[in-house]
């Protein structure tokens, strides 16, 4: 069987047997021809022969899943990841509604309200993903990256409303304290040089 790491390189051009077919034949007495031909140079089972010669080979391209999975391009836009501030371990989401506004699914549901301080707090973030057709337009216009797309595509049920999720979709705080969060470049991502730049900032302003 191909291993998993053979599957990273598909580019089989190299192999590519160019072959040169007739025009299909219009008339019947060369449809009739074409199937008295086709049938006695025995074509069909020379393709028998070919699948029993690979598969005796041991040269399959079938992978067992969930045992065994493809990679994946990490442009993938797969289940949505909720950010966490890396500093607080806050959610990064600052509730200003964007996401729920360009979302061409309609699926996005965010409900906020004044804080203790006057300033605006996130009361509830909820995503359909029974609606979601990962079309990645939250991901492209959120300010703080605070949504972005994972790589686990296996989201299925059969209830709908296991569908509707927030918490989930949050980066656990055990990873986070492991640092494994991923972190983007971007507007809104921490830039390595923050800490020069805040002290650089005039104490005036
Ligand atoms: S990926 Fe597209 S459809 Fe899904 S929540 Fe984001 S904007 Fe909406
Ligand atoms: S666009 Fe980003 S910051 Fe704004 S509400 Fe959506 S997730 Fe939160």
């Amino acid at each position: 069987m191909m291993d998993l790491k053979n599957y990273n390189n598909r580019d089989v051009s190299e192999d590519y047997l160019y072959v040169e077919i007739d025009d299909a034949p219009v008339i019947w007495q060369d449809k009739f021809k074409r199937v008295v031909k086709r049938t006695l140079s025995g074509e069909l089972f020379v393709g028998l022969w070919i699948v029993m010669r690979e598969m005796l080979k041991g040269n399959t391209h079938t992978i067992m899943y969930p045992l065994e999975k493809l990679p994946i391009s990490p442009r993938y836009r797969a289940l949505h990841d909720i950010k966490r501030l890396v500093e607080s371990g806050n959610q990064a989401c600052i509730g200003c509604g964007l996401c729920e506004k360009i979302c061409i699914s309609n699926c996005i549901q965010i409900d906020t309200k004044y804080g203790s301080k006057g300033r605006k707090v996130v009361k509830g973030w909820t995503l359909n993903l029974g609606r979601c057709i990962y079309c990645g337009y939250c991901a492209e216009v959120c300010p703080e990256l605070a949504i972005t797309h994972g790589q686990d595509y296996e989201n299925v049920s059969e209830q709908r409303a296991h569908f509707t999720t927030m918490a989930e979709l949050v980066t656990p705080m055990d990873i986070f304290k492991a640092g494994k969060q991923k972190q983007y470049p971007g507007f809104g991502s921490l830039s390595p040089n923050a800490d020069d730049n805040v002290k650089k900032t005039p104490l005036a302003y």
